[in-house]
């Protein structure tokens, strides 16, 4: 493998914890990958990293940031919410707050989401975590939450109806 820059013959190396590879690209200012091999120009110190298995490794990501034990921070908040496969207007939504103020979380212009949303962030990531099925329920409800103008405690009644042997939701 050649460099992109020089085209000189690149060496190979081990990142290890001393020297290892910060995952920028994930959108995360302090990730650090270890244990992967890294092509190194000679000439200009150019390196690239082959990183493996990227689907699990935003998996490990995502779990490690649910488990922080203090609030999340905008980057981090974004990162789940994308990996999670989430439209910032939904997410928004899920959360009971604006998109805007969402925006200003995720950008950093405001340094969190406050205890209960940021909670609720993790369990909502969590739950997507379970597969398809989980995110398309919680997408539906965000849809709902999301429409205009809804008044914020609706009366509303509930008709629940027996069919062969099952109960459902009646409209
Ligand atoms: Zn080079």
């Amino acid at each position: 493998m050649n460099c992109d820059t020089c085209d000189m013959a690149m060496r190979e190396r081990k990142a290890t914890r001393q020297k290892p590879y910060r995952y920028d690209l994930s959108g995360l200012s302090n990730v650090s990958l270890v244990g992967i091999t890294m092509h190194t120009c000679p000439q200009c110190g150019g390196e690239v990293p082959v990183i493996p298995r990227i689907a699990e490794l935003h998996d490990v990501l995502a779990r490690s940031l649910i488990q922080k034990p203090t609030l999340l921070n905008g980057e981090e908040i974004r990162f789940l919410r994308k990996h999670e496969g989430f439209p910032a207007q939904k997410f928004a939504a899920l959360l009971g707050i604006t998109p805007e103020h969402l925006s200003r979380v995720e950008n950093g212009h405001t340094s969190n989401l406050g205890t209960s949303a940021d909670r609720l962030a993790r369990a909502i990531a969590t739950i997507a975590k379970d597969g398809e099925a989980a995110r398309e329920v919680l997408l539906q409800i965000a849809e709902q939450l999301a429409e205009p103008q809804r008044p914020v405690q609706s009366p509303r009644s509930y008709f629940l109806k027996l069919e062969q042997q099952h109960w459902k939701a009646a409209a």
